[in-house]
């Protein structure tokens, strides 16, 4: 037995090893897509459920799907703050505080898994790159210094938001933001601002998309806040990459592959706040044993972390449904009422 070379597992172990994270890498992959559709679906619903009532019941009801509140990251962080000074849980959009705290639980957990896993963007900007690589044989890289400057801007919306939300409004006007009829029907919102994309809009969509075919998550790298916080909160996740220097070959696969363009091959332990551990360094190494996912340094079957990616994620949703904090205390006389009205609420 060697275990020295093998971080952990014996030579005979290693051929499963392999065989495991290709079908981790596999069941990542599926996930994603499988979430990716489950999120149209829940599109697509909840327009089915709008639309009853923007034509006065004349369409057919759809329930409305709780689901959709993951997707207001700005009143769940409302919410948060709400839920952290009273105990108690918006009745709103309760679901968007339980999605809210299920994904930072992941980041703490399970790294910033959300991002490789499950959000839909992520899942876009992945495919992207995939696709750019095909098209222009490889993807490329934001000159050194430029990369660091733009990857400042993520943090430096986090800071705007933390900074307004969590120290600067009181509790009052969150309140009074959150029993507002805005707060109602911010999904709703958020439903016709991609079914009636300005211009501007979509402008800005089609140039992020372009830029995420050339640069490897050009979004979630630059700009994306929620990324920013789940990637600060990864940092104390006990899962990492580890790699062994005595059965690293030094060949810079890892490093060529992660799609967060970390240099793996020169770290004896991921700490990156952009690790997402999508397993794809440790996929891609050829040499048996030299890089593994690691639970405190001890290495774990990658499977086994793809199973807890999932029942973080599935028991953060379940603890919602029965602690009862998943659906809206919204009835149908009040959508009757907010729906038609919505396009000229503002904020
Ligand atoms: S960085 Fe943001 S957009 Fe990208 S995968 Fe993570 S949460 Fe989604
Ligand atoms: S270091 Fe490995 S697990 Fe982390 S993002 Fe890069 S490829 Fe994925």
């Amino acid at each position: 037995m060697t275990l020295d070379r093998n971080l952990g597992f014996d030579r005979s172990q290693v051929k499963f090893q392999q065989l495991d994270y290709n079908s981790a890498r596999f069941w990542r992959i599926l996930t994603q897509w499988l979430f990716f559709g489950w999120c149209l679906f829940l599109g697509v619903q909840f327009g089915l459920f709008v639309r009853h009532f923007e034509t006065m019941g004349r369409t057919g009801y759809f329930p409305r799907p709780p689901g959709i509140e993951g997707f207001l990251p700005i009143g769940a962080l409302m919410s948060f703050k709400a839920w952290l000074l009273t105990g108690q849980v918006d009745p709103v959009h309760p679901a968007a505080l339980v999605l809210f705290l299920t994904f930072l639980c992941m980041a703490l957990l399970a790294k910033k898994s959300f991002c490789s896993f499950l959000c839909p963007v992520g899942t876009v900007s992945e495919g992207a790159w995939k696709i750019g690589r095909k098209l222009f044989g490889r993807n490329f890289r934001v000159w050194s210094g430029l990369d660091i400057t733009l990857q400042l801007v993520k943090y430096a919306v986090l800071f705007f938001f933390i900074k307004l939300i969590i120290f600067t409004m009181p509790l009052t006007a969150i309140k009074d933001f959150l029993s507002a009829p805005y707060w109602a029907i911010a999904d709703v919102k958020l439903l016709y601002f991609f079914v009636n994309m300005t211009r501007t809009s979509l402008l800005v969509i089609v140039f992020l998309l372009c830029m995420s075919l050339i640069y490897k998550n050009f979004w979630c790298r630059y700009l994306c806040p929620y990324g920013a916080l789940l990637g600060l909160l990864s940092m104390l996740s006990p899962f990492k990459v580890k790699r062994n220097v005595q059965a690293c070959t030094n060949c810079r696969a890892c490093s060529r592959s992660c799609p967060s363009l970390i240099d793996v091959q020169r770290k004896v332990q991921v700490r990156s706040p952009e690790c997402t551990g999508c397993l794809t360094c440790v996929n891609r190494c050829p040499e048996p044993g030299a890089l593994a996912i690691a639970f405190w340094s001890r290495p774990v079957r990658p499977k086994l972390f793809v199973l807890w990616v999932l029942g973080l994620f599935t028991s953060g949703v379940l603890f919602g449904m029965v602690t009862g904090n998943w659906q809206t205390s919204l009835i149908y006389t009040d959508y009757q009422l907010l729906i038609p009205l919505a396009m000229n609420l503002a904020g």
